[in-house]
């Protein structure tokens, strides 16, 4: 399949989970996950239409940032966790924020940040699975009062990756419960839903999709 064919086939599903359940195509933005891919790549989909894209990884988002400068209306968002001593490349390049589980990152960030503040989302792990980044949904209240006091950044919602599953069905009360807890909090964004499920998380109200592999093919290693 094509790059082009690729994209088409993405966004027609996208554009028939929205239908299904009834909302706007323009209520889901489709991150474009290019972590790993050589900035070429992101040239190709730029070309085709693309303009969000998320990348993992501080430094490699800190290189594309400034390999892909010339492109007109690209916006990067860092997907994964960062650590303190890396937040300012996050700071620099991202216009959003995905995986904030920590204060001391918030604070690194906030630091760093100049210009708009730091659109971000607070990433939980709502299985309490041992081996994933993010704060338990009980603990999301009090990061989320933490860092509305912090100046450069906003909380505009939450993230969550479910546990691996082959049956994309086996996400939805994931969703479901990241999506009540938003609701509770007043937060609107819910960042959910990678290759495998994507079209279950905008059932359930995904506003972002992190789609990779279904994109670009699997990842150079
Ligand atoms: C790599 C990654 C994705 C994309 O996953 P695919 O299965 O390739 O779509 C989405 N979200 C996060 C946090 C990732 O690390």
């Amino acid at each position: 399949m094509s790059l082009r064919e690729a994209f088409a086939a993405v966004e027609a599903r996208v554009a028939a989970a929205c239908a299904r359940a009834g909302r706007p195509r323009s209520a889901v933005t489709l991150v474009a996950v290019s972590k790993l891919h050589p900035p070429q790549l992101i040239r190709e989909a730029h070309g085709l239409g693309q303009r969000v894209f998320g990348e993992n990884y501080a430094q490699e988002l800190r290189d594309k940032h400034a390999a892909l400068a010339d492109l007109p209306g690209l916006e990067w968002h860092a997907i994964g966790p960062v650590q303190p001593k890396n937040a300012k490349y996050v700071a620099k390049a991202a216009t959003v924020f995905h995986a904030l589980d920590r204060l001391d990152v918030a604070q690194a960030l906030s630091q760093r940040r100049e210009g708009a503040p730091l659109r971000c989302l607070l990433q939980v792990n709502v299985a309490g699975e041992a081996t994933k980044a993010g704060i338990s949904p009980e603990g999301a209240r009090t990061l989320l009062e933490q860092v509305r006091a912090l100046p450069n950044l906003t909380v505009v919602g939450l993230t969550t990756l479910p546990p691996l599953h082959e049956d994309p069905n086996a996400s939805r009360p994931y969703f479901q419960a990241l999506a009540t807890l938003a609701r509770g909090l007043g937060l609107e964004a819910l960042s959910m839903g990678t290759t495998g499920d994507y079209e279950v998380a905008i059932e359930e109200g995904a506003t972002l999709v992190r789609v990779g592999t279904a994109l670009f093919g699997a990842r150079p290693t």
